[in-house]
């Protein structure tokens, strides 16, 4: 594909969109990047001969134009960005995504992670064992450095593996990743779709392009993404974690076996120190792609020990008098809350509630009556959770982080897991999920330190 002189609108200023932009100026396009925000903080841009278009999506902006990059984060349901999409789209030009123009420029082979939870951790963990066993590999996509930027800096990977989101399919065309995983699909983002059919339509999209070269390993115990695979082209490997899958990867008394033609191997998984039964399953499909890709069981098993968890997932933060604390501010809807409550062996009083995404908090009530103490709820769906959960234990809320955690505090007995794991998305009061399990964390040493202190003075007046 020729870039050069072809007039480009890259829609959305955020990280992605930022490298597409700059990939193709450097490919010799004419680039307007364009934001419902202000982009003056960006003026730096215009250096590399980028051009900007903050503060609103005027039609004007979308005549002429040969390729229109648009950004997952970008809503495009009402508006003159609408109108704009589909009048650049009669005009003839092709309007992709940010992983679709980067697949274009590059043959080194792609492994596409998708799935509602669990993208992150399995893309860093297929990336951390290829690595290990000596190849060169770019981990990245939705997490970390966007696609185009990887281009960019040189493309000298071995393996792309990247987090692929439903926004990012959306907008693919040609995109053919070697091997695609699909390790669940569960409501989310159910603000942004119109309907649970559509995000599932966006999530198989990572198929649409693979034929029988090509694999998709699948958790066939999820029943959405099992009933996805009926009609792709890859050859399909199945695992999951509960029955013996044939042709594919199963998990037997501690053991990631491996009946991959030709890849038949076990893998302990005690070298992993990830807790939980997701994590089992994403070791389960990180494994059958680094089995695809060449690693032998024993290479694999050897480089778990070495891997290290995300910030924000299940990430432990303290232990004050006996009551330990884990942010889990990463988990942004209700499967992945599901998930982290089933793999507690101890009550837990749960921190949860932020903006709704319409996963249906109904389905939590078994496992909030038998493994949560106390509920406590902060930010805008505090008030609808209460309604949902407020009778299956005792509940309280919360009109700040420091808060919560007090309350939270107050209700533990020793022994008790103290978690954050809201369930919704940060931004009605963090600027992140990231902001949010810092302010989760600094509260919790907040607490630490106070004890701390009441300790000493005890101490002292011994
Ligand atoms: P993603 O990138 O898809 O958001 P992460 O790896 O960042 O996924 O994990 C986010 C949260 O999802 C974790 O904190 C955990 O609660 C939950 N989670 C992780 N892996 C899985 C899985 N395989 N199935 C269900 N939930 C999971």
């Amino acid at each position: 594909m020729e870039l050069k002189g072809k007039k480009a609108l890259v829609i959305g200023a955020g990280k992605s969109g930022i490298a597409a932009a700059r990939f193709l100026v450097r490919r010799g396009a004419e680039v307007i990047l364009n934001d419902s925000a202000d982009l003056s903080a960006q003026s730096d841009l215009t250096k590399e001969g980028i051009k900007l278009a903050g503060g609103g999506h005027p039609l004007s902006l979308f005549g002429a134009l040969d390729i229109v990059v648009l950004s997952p984060g970008v809503p495009t349901g009402e508006g003159d960005i609408k109108e704009g999409l589909s009048a650049a789209i009669s005009s003839g030009a092709d309007v992709i995504s940010e992983i679709e123009l980067a697949s274009r420029f590059t043959q080194t082979p792609v492994i596409a992670v998708a799935g509602t939870n669990g993208k992150s951790t399995t893309t860093l963990l297929i990336g951390h064992i290829l690595s290990a066993s000596g190849k060169r590999v770019f981990a990245g996509g939705n997490l970390g450095t966007p696609f185009c930027q990887y281009l960019i800096d040189g493309d000298d990977a071995d393996y792309i593996v990247l987090e692929v989101s439903s926004f990012q399919l959306e907008r693919i065309a040609a995109f053919k990743p070697m091997i695609s995983v699909m390790l669940n699909i569960t409501a989310d983002h159910l603000d942004r779709y119109p309907s649970m059919e559509e995000y599932v339509e966006a999530k198989k999209r990572v198929f649409l392009n693979q034929s029988p070269e090509q694999f998709a390993v699948v958790n066939v115990e999820d029943k959405i993404s099992a009933s996805l695979v009926k009609d792709i082209g890859a050859t399909v490997i199945p695992f999951g974690i509960k029955n013996r899958h044939e042709g594919g990867v199963s998990f037997e008394n501690c053991n990631i076996v491996s009946d991959i033609k030709d890849h038949s191997c076990r893998i302990s998984r005690e070298r992993l120190h990830l807790h939980g039964s997701h994590n089992t399953e994403n070791l389960m499909a990180a494994a059958a792609v680094s089995l695809i890709c060449g690693m032998t069981g024993e290479e694999i098993e050897k480089s778990l020990s070495g891997f290290e968890g995300l910030p924000h997932r299940m990430e432990f933060v303290s232990e004050i008098e006996g009551v330990f604390f884990y942010d889990d501010s990463k988990a942004t809807n209700v499967g992945a809350l599901m998930k982290s409550l089933e793999g507690m062996e101890t009550e837990v009083v749960l921190i949860a509630g932020g903006r709704d995404k319409k996963g249906g908090y109904g389905q939590l009530k078994p496992l909030v009556k038998q493994k949560v103490r106390h509920l406590v709820l902060i930010g805008e769906a505090a008030r609808s959770i209460g309604e949902i959960l407020g009778s299956d234990t005792e509940t309280s809320y919360a009109a700040s982080m420091e808060e919560a955690v007090y309350k939270a505090w107050k209700a533990a007995k020793t022994g008790d897991v103290v978690m954050l794991s809201p369930a919704g998305s940060s931004f009605d009061m963090f600027k992140s999920y990231v902001h949010r399990g810092d302010c989760f964390k600094k509260a919790v040493m907040t607490i630490a330190g106070a004890e701390e202190e009441r300790l000493r003075g005890e101490g002292n007046a011994l």
